[in-house]
C-alpha cells in the first residue's frame, strides 16, 4: 500500500483554548470555531489526521493516563481524528516512571515517527500544525511542512522564532486557516 499523507495536529492551543489545569472531559474544551468542518475537509481530501501532544500533566500527577486516554477517545469520536499520540513524560518534574528524558516529547520527533510507522504515513507529503516552536521542529526534523497558528502560544512564539526557522514556516490565524493552507498547497 502506498504511504499516505497526514496532518499532525498539536492539541492544546491549536485545537482548543489552553486551560489553566489539564482537562479531563471534552465538555471542558473550547474548540476553535469551525474546527469540525475544517478537519472533515482534510480527512475527505485524503489526509490522515493525527494528534501529537506533550502531556507532562501525567508526569506531574495532575491527570492520569486513564483520564487522558478517555479524553483522547472522546476526541476521536467527535472529530475525524485517526489517532492520538501522547508524550506523558517530563525530563525533570514529576514522579516515576514518567520523569525521564524520552524520544517522544516534542521537539523530538518520536511520536510522529511512530505514527508514520504504525499508520503507513509519508512525512514528506505531510504537515505539522501547532502553536509552539517545538511542534514545528518535531515535524520539520522528519521532513514535513510546518504551519504555526496564532492561537494559544502561537503569537508569542512567532515573535521569537529564529529567522532560519521562520523562513520554513507558514503562519496563519488558526487551525481552520491552517486546513485551508494545506488544501491550497496540496500533497
Ligand atoms: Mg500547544
Ligand atoms: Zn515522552
Amino acid at each position: 500500500m502506498p504511504l499516505r499523507p497526514a496532518v499532525f495536529l498539536d492539541r492544546d492551543g491549536t485545537l482548543h483554548r489552553e486551560l489553566e489545569r489539564a482537562p479531563r472531559a471534552l465538555a471542558e474544551l473550547e474548540f476553535v470555531p469551525g474546527l469540525d468542518g475544517a478537519l472533515r475537509e482534510l480527512a475527505s481530501a485524503g489526509y490522515v489526521l493525527v494528534v501529537v501532544t506533550n502531556q507532562s500533566a501525567v508526569a506531574s500527577g495532575e491527570v492520569s493516563v486513564a483520564e487522558l486516554d478517555a479524553l483522547n477517545l472522546a476526541l476521536r469520536e467527535r472529530f475525524p481524528i485517526a489517532a492520538c499520540y501522547v508524550c506523558p513524560h517530563h525530563p525533570e518534574r514529576g514522579a516515576p516512571p514518567y520523569v525521564r528524558t524520552c524520544a517522544c516529547r516534542k521537539p523530538s520527533s518520536g511520536m510522529l515517527a511512530l505514527a508514520c510507522a504504525e499508520l503507513g504515513l509519508d512525512p514528506t507529503r505531510s504537515w505539522i500544525v501547532g502553536d509552539a516552536r517545538r511542534d514545528l521542529e518535531a515535524g520539520l526534523a522528519l521532513g514535513t511542512r510546518a504551519i504555526l497558528v496564532r492561537t494559544g502560544k502561537g503569537e508569542r512564539e512567532r515573535a521569537s522564532l529564529p529567522a532560519e526557522l521562520a523562513a520554513r514556516v507558514t503562519v496563519v490565524e488558526d487551525v481552520v486557516a491552517a486546513a485551508r493552507a494545506v488544501l491550497a498547497q496540496g500533497k
